[in-house]
């Protein structure tokens, strides 16, 4: 067949959000997920896919066009970018913004040296937030951007109070404050800190028994995590947790606020809103490998982020196709 052959590097939130995303992808078949697991425990159920280790990815080399990298980013894509680049076209997600200088750079020697493609650090924060900051940025060089969180779970912070003595279970939301939104898009330029710019919504499950104000002042009183910033708790029960709480939502706006010629203010915003985080960010890799895809067969080669990459080359549609339906 003429499709995209794509493979799958690690079954996690965003591998199986990327399994969901592929089958939206008519000129895309999924041909196998490795893990570092043992393949048979987990229990995956698609027909025509294969579940391999990661040990046997080699002998893919030529059965799969493009590699999609979903392990996390704080220990598995800095081993296993530069790994896979040496042998597939790739795409991951990776996020730990401070340090996507030095990634780019391993992975661009990998991708070099053997002829292949690499897009890193695409999703929607880097990813689409990225392009939107750098496109408002070069419109509007008079202003300032802002970025904006949530509503969005975060894990991190989740994990943190699950950490208090008394709690037996919660998550937490980090949610963008409605006045420091309205205030940036008034035009009036303010500074303001993280803290300002958001609030944190926690909701909380007590062990039984416990004093519930007690858990209330040690969470909002938790140095790094909470103590800098307004903060909510809710108690609730395990089956609204269970009920109202298992979704990974996630979103958020970028939003430049500039001026031109005699003083025109002139807002520019992107934003999003998205019930489950992973199946969209694999959205945006399965888009992305499309394009990596077709760099690679231009010769395009090396590492690239979503700065280098022309919008068109996302799309399943042709060039004359899109100037004709969406310019
Ligand atoms: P997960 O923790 O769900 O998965 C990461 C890896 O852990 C998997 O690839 C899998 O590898 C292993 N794993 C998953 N579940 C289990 C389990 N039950 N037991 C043992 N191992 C397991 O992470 P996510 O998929 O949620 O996120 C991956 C990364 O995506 C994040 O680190 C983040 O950096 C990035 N991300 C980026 C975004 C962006 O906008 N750029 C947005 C959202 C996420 P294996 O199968 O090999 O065991």
């Amino acid at each position: 067949s003429n499709q995209i052959k794509v493979g799958i590097v690690g079954y996690g939130n965003l591998g199986r959000g990327t399994i969901e995303a592929i089958k939206q992808c008519p000129d895309m078949e999924l041909v196998a997920i490795f893990t570092r697991r043992a393949p048979e425990n987990l229990s995956i159920n698609e027909p025509n896919v294969e579940v391999l280790h990661i040990s046997s990815a080699e002998e893919y080399k030529d059965k799969i066009d493009v590699m999609i990298l979903c392990g996390g980013s704080a220990t598995d894509l800095p081993d296993h970018g530069p790994y896979f680049a040496r042998m597939f076209n790739t795409i991951d997600s990776y996020d730990t913004h401070a340090k996507i200088p030095e990634y780019f750079s391993v992975v661009n020697q990998a991708a070099q040296e053997n002829g292949k493609t690499s897009i890193i650090a695409v999703g929607w924060d880097p990813g689409l937030f990225s392009l939107n900051r750098l496109m408002a940025e070069a419109i509007l060089p008079y202003g300032e951007t802002y970025t904006f969180w949530g509503k969005g779970l975060s894990q991190g912070h989740s994990d943190a109070i699950r950490r208090v003595e008394g709690v037996a279970g919660g998550v937490q939301y980090t949610m963008p404050i409605d006045e420091a939104i309205e205030k940036v898009k008034s035009g009036v330029n303010p500074e303001l800190s993280t803290a300002e710019k958001h609030q944190r919504v926690c909701y909380v499950v007590a062990e039984e028994g416990y004093d519930q104000a007690k858990i209330e002042h040690d969470i909002k009183t938790m140095p790094n995590y909470f103590a800098d910033y307004d903060t909510e708790v809710n108690f609730i029960t395990a089956e609204e947790l269970k009920e109202n709480h298992s979704k990974l939502p996630h979103g958020g706006f970028v939003i430049r606020s500039g001026k031109t010629g005699r003083d025109s203010k002139q807002i520019i915003e992107f934003s999003l809103n998205l019930e489950s985080n992973p199946e969209f960010t694999a959205s945006v890799l399965v888009a992305y490998a499309r394009a990596a895809y077709r760099l690679n067969k231009e010769g395009q080669m090396g590492a690239k982020t979503c700065f280098d990459v022309a919008p068109g080359y996302l799309s399943p549609k042709s060039a004359e196709d899109l100037r004709r339906d969406l310019l």
